[in-house]
């Protein structure tokens, strides 16, 4: 049993796990960093020795994360898209990070597109948006489309340092797939973008905030980021311990943003001007999106103050304007149940981790919401009067982070080359051997990258085919464990049983995508399969269920192994 196993089949396949990120120093020249994010997106880079968030050409630190095509064929991308939104719904595309690496029939595409002015369609199971490019229709994938927004991210940056880039970091929620993953880093390469790392946007942010703060910490400690942007809630819970960090628990919700209290504030005026001024103009589409351009800064404006004006001339026709006051107090009354129910997920990763309040030695606020005052509030409220960090703008700490991880990859000299920062892997994982047992390959927890290599052997004498079987979990059967795929290794020369031997090698990247290969040593046949589905992952609270299942049956699963261990190894 400790030599050869014996299977029934193998192969490669492709899975997500928390993003990690360890040091390979080479050459690079300047990295930078990305935070592609669902609204807006923001680029970063680490230059004499501290981190520059870098202003598009409109000024703004932050770029919308919009593409728009006119009716005479000309491509924006960024400001000018998202401004064409009123003009132009039907070929301004946004929100395509909801829809990359998922499947055309997830029932969350199917939601999501429903809500979006142009149109999405179904392509060999993937969603493609279909955009009308002045002479005719074109059909993009969502790589595509990300692909040009991060290009537009790497022009500005090359505008900002005077010098070719092509060496990126990119950020991705902690609950991103490996098929969500790996079509992010495709978006990179169409782009013409080298992304030499994905990394998870909390684990990024965690690293914004002061890994030099971290590294002096004794022991574990853990740190809950709250990241609540234009569109997404984002809630997760890290441990850092001596340089690794290893994601605990993620909820959120994946509607819940700035754009829901905009739409609030909306509500209320359309109203407002409905009593005023008997006018319904719900569905003049050009007022309602100016309306929304201006709610959006008024918003943004009572951050800080206490009230604010709306003012917009030719509102609805050309002799009405729009003038109206939004207070503070008002602008939180329309939403404190929005804003209440942020916390709902706080609740939920602290019981998946099974972690307290006071357990939590840091918040870290991320994203533009987490500018409203009121929302800290009830967060500092909830943490008993703990107070999240500051020093950094939430809405750009992800690509902040996304900067420094790109300087301690590029060995920059100012980043402390003692600096680690690395993920693990959240579950055991293996192969089906003989007796439905679970052969254990890659440990839980293990830091990636990581490589592991097991030989393993035929049950039948002439066994020309294995079936290798894949599973993830903590339980000594299989049939306990979560399946992740199969496949067959056929072409083993004819033999007695147990003499063939069969290499299985899992592999799993920096970006934590795992690679199964399988390899016959005699004739050199090898199987490789990468699996980019969704449908098989697991979430963290499925992880965590599985974790404290494999707990309470400790002491049966470890007789129930000892006499599968006896039995193969009496067989082989
Ligand atoms: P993000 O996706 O993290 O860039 O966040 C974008 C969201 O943050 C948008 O809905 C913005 O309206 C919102 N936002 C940005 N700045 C502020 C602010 N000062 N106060 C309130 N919301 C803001």
């Amino acid at each position: 049993m400790n030599t050869m196993m014996i299977i029934h089949l193998l192969l490669t396949i492709s899975i997500s796990l928390c993003t990690g990120a360890n040091q390979v120093k080479k050459d690079l020249g300047t990295v930078i960093g990305i935070d592609l994010g669902t609204t807006y997106s923001c680029v970063a880079v680490f230059k004499n020795c501290h981190v520059e968030i870098i202003e598009n050409d409109q000024g703004n630190r932050i770029t919308p994360s919009y593409v728009a095509f006119t009716p005479d064929g000309v491509r924006l991308i960024g400001d000018a898209a998202k401004n064409l939104l009123t003009s132009n719904p039907e070929n301004t595309i946004f929100h395509v990070k909801r829809i990359i690496g998922r499947k055309f029939n997830d029932s969350s595409v199917q939601q999501d597109i429903k809500h979006f002015p142009f149109s999405v369609i179904g392509d060999k199971g993937k969603p493609i948006v279909k955009v009308n490019i002045g002479y005719g229709e074109k059909l993009f994938t969502p790589e595509e489309i990300s692909a040009m927004i991060l290009g537009k991210m790497r022009d500005i940056a090359e505008g900002y340092l005077g010098k070719k880039v092509t060496n990126a970091v990119v950020t991705v929620p902690a609950y991103f797939n490996d098929a969500q993953r790996q079509a992010t880093k495709d978006a990179g390469t169409i782009s013409g973008l080298n992304v030499i790392r994905i990394i998870n946007e909390p684990t990024a942010a965690a690293i914004a905030y002061g890994l030099d703060k971290m590294k002096k910490w004794e022991g574990a400690k853990n740190i809950l980021v709250f990241d609540l942007g234009g569109g997404t809630f984002d809630v997760s819970l890290l441990t850092f311990d001596n340089g690794v960090f290893e994601v605990l628990a993620t909820n959120g919700d994946t509607h819940l943003g700035g754009e829901d209290f905009d739409q609030r504030v909306m509500e209320h005026f359309i109203k407002v001007v409905k009593t005023k001024k008997g006018i319904d103009m719900g569905k003049n589409i050009r007022a309602v999106e100016k309306l929304r351009r201006e709610v959006e800064k008024a918003k943004r404006i009572l951050s800080f103050e206490q009230q604010t004006r709306l003012e917009i001339e030719s509102f609805v026709s050309t002799n009405e304007d729009f003038s109206e006051i939004l207070t503070r107090a008002k602008f939180e009354e329309l939403n404190i149940d929005l804003f209440r129910s942020t916390l709902i997920p706080v609740e939920n990763v602290l019981e998946d981790a099974k972690l307290k309040k006071s357990d939590i030695a840091d918040v870290l606020l991320v994203g533009g919401s987490t500018r409203i005052p009121k929302i800290r509030q009830i967060l500092k409220e909830f943490f008993n009067g703990k107070e999240p960090s500051r020093g950094i703008n939430p809405d750009e700490a992800v690509a902040y982070g996304a900067a420094i991880q790109g300087a301690i990859l590029s060995g920059d000299e100012c980043v402390d080359s003692d600096i680690v920062v690395i993920d693990v892997n959240p579950l055991t994982m293996g192969i089906e051997v003989k007796g439905g047992a679970m052969s254990n390959i890659i440990p839980r927890n293990s830091h990636i990258p990581i490589v592991e290599n097991k030989p393993f052997t035929t049950a039948e004498d002439d066994q020309s085919v294995v079936t290798i079987r894949i599973f993830e979990g903590e339980r000594p059967m299989t049939k306990d464990n979560h399946f992740l795929g199969e496949f067959d290794l056929t072409g083993i020369p004819f033999a007695p049983r147990g003499v063939p031997q069969i290499d299985v090698t899992f592999d799993i990247d920096v970006n934590g995508i795992l690679n199964v290969t399988a390899e016959e040593k005699t004739k050199g046949n090898k199987k490789n399969i990468v699996i980019n589905s969704k449908t098989n992952r697991l979430s963290t609270e499925q992880i965590n269920r599985m974790i404290r299942v494999a707990e309470i049956f400790a002491d049966e699963d470890k007789v129930v192994k000892e006499r599968i261990n006896a039995k193969n190894e009496l067989e082989s």
